[in-house]
């Protein structure tokens, strides 16, 4: 009985395996491509299929199949991209090499066109298909190098070592080699989204053996997955765009500790040329800027160049919805510039109701930013004063704004607000960053006016005490005027200890 049970049992356990193995049969027939399946399962590190044509060492004789030579920097008027092609073939072989355009060159660009050398425009031909103007397409090899125009490579042990090179150093994503007579130095380099900024912070520490900015003209030689990884390979003026990117991503660049590569002749020796070049330059890293977000850049003297707003340019960002400006949604705080011009707003508002003697003070977000860091809060859009009603008629730019819309002689707009009885003084006609001051009046001791936000819980009436007498706190680069006992105020306004919690703007609640 026991034995007929067991053999029961194991009959029904085949039984099932038997189906487990049907199932998966069926499913395996199910798959899209399973030999590609198997291919990846036999190559187990992980490495795509694609990738094992190029085991085994670099040498003369496969070259061309693992290296590619991309040239993105170069200018129209002032090219050596013949001779740099020629040169190339003549130390390595016919490796395939890809000129990088924005456009068409023009004058055109004399290339013995062949499947080894491709010029490649960035920019739309409606006539052409789509990936044909996207380079990534074309780099089939395992490394590229990025060489600027009128490099000379000496020779196919220069590209084996930077490739040995690359492998040895732990943790490195691209090589650079010095190209010409350059000396190439190291310069630290700070990438903040959140604060659309970027610092160049003088000479990187010798300390570390990695480069967060190579300086002086280089080749950088990576894997192509390396270069294919980037958001934005194209970008120029390349190389610094690489180094913004790798630097976001954490990448390390090491220079080479030999070789070099030669110049075939020098670009912009002349006057006029060399003027035009710079010009390109400085307006690449302009487009740059504008498309991944940075708006200050700081040089390593500590001097800053603001690329975002100015009074002849919109403000950053549009209309705010719901006390909730579009940057926050981006997760990066107030553009630099804007806060910039906001400054210039408010001290400009101060010192004009310093002038005809109205009494004024920081409001609400404004006052809060005041007591935490003596400046406007580093999310905040705007800048928020309280004034008495009655000194209106003592100054004749805002009893003037209560009439009609004002540009005072500085370009400072004063109008009245079209959201209710209060005034706004926008930075510019174009750029609207503005300060709003909001007229209170006393009922019986308590400071009042007739519409609120409802939104604001800081919009509050308060007693007339925290104005009798007014004092004076930093903000935003000057003495501003303030309520007194600043603290009892905004804890009045907001709730108890609202000046050490700054409540981080998220999605939900921003201020
Ligand atoms: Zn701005
Ligand atoms: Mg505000």
């Amino acid at each position: 009985m026991l034995l007929r049970k067991t053999t029961l049992s194991r009959s029904c356990v085949a039984c099932v395996l038997m189906c487990v193995l049907v199932f998966y049969l069926i499913i395996y027939q199910q798959l899209p491509d399973h030999s590609s399946m198997q291919v990846h399962n036999r190559n187990h590190v992980g490495q795509p299929e694609s990738l094992t044509r190029f085991e085994g060492p670099l040498t003369k004789d496969n070259l061309a199949e693992r290296l590619s030579i991309i040239i993105r920097e170069f200018e129209n008027f002032d090219n050596a991209l013949s001779e740099t092609v020629r040169s190339i073939w003549e130390s390595l072989g016919k490796v395939p090499v890809f000129i990088i355009a924005d456009d068409l060159p023009y004058p055109p660009v004399p290339l013995n066109m062949n499947s080894e050398a491709r010029m490649i425009t960035l920019s739309g031909d409606l006539t052409r298909n789509y990936s044909s103007t996207c380079p990534m397409h074309f780099f089939q090899t395992q490394y590229v190098l990025i060489i600027p125009d009128a490099t000379k490579i000496l020779d196919w042990k220069q590209v084996q070592n930077l490739v040995l090179f690359l492998h040895t150093q732990k943790h490195t994503k691209a090589v650079a080699v010095p190209v010409g007579n350059a000396e190439l130095s190291c310069q630290d380099l700070n990438v903040d989204m959140k604060h659309w900024s970027l610092s160049l912070n003088g000479n990187h520490s010798q300390a570390t053996f990695y480069c967060p900015l190579v300086k002086g003209s280089h080749g950088l030689l990576m894997k192509t997955e390396t270069f294919k990884s980037l958001a934005e390979p194209f970008a120029r003026p390349f190389p610094f765009t690489f180094y913004v990117q790798a630097s976001l991503k954490n990448w390390k660049v090491r220079i080479t500790k030999s070789g070099r590569f030669d110049v075939l002749s020098q670009l912009y020796e002349e006057p006029h040329s060399h003027w035009k070049h710079k010009q390109a330059e400085t307006k690449r890293l302009r487009t740059f800027y504008g498309k991944i977000g940075i708006k200050q850049e700081t040089l390593a003297s500590g001097f800053s160049n603001f690329y975002g707003c100015s009074k002849d340019t919109s403000r950053c960002f549009g209309t705010v919805i719901n006390d909730m400006p579009e940057y926050l949604y981006l997760g990066r705080w107030t553009p630099p510039c804007c806060l910039k011009a906001l400054r210039e707003t408010a001290q400009h508002v101060f010192s004009v109701l310093d002038l005809c003697q109205v009494r004024y003070w920081l409001e609400g977000g404004s006052l809060l930013g005041a007591a935490r860091h003596h400046d406007i809060i580093p999310w905040d859009y705007d800048v928020d004063i309280g004034i008495y009603k009655v000194d209106v008629e003592k100054c004749l730019t805002l009893s003037r704004a209560t009439k009609e819309r004002y540009i005072d002689e500085q370009l400072f707009v004063w109008e009245t607000a079209v959201e209710g009885d209060f005034y706004r003084v926008q930075y510019s006609e174009t750029n609207h960053l503005h300060v709003d001051i909001f007229p209170f009046y006393s009922r019986n001791g308590t400071m009042t006016k007739d519409t609120w936000f409802g939104t604001h819980r800081q919009d509050t009436e308060f007693p007339e005490r925290f104005l009798q007498p007014l004092t004076k706190i930093k903000f935003a680069g000057t003495m501003a005027s303030a309520p007194n006992n600043v603290t009892e105020f905004l804890e009045y306004k907001f709730g108890k200890g609202v000046i050490d919690k700054p409540k981080y703007p998220n999605f939900q609640n921003p201020l």
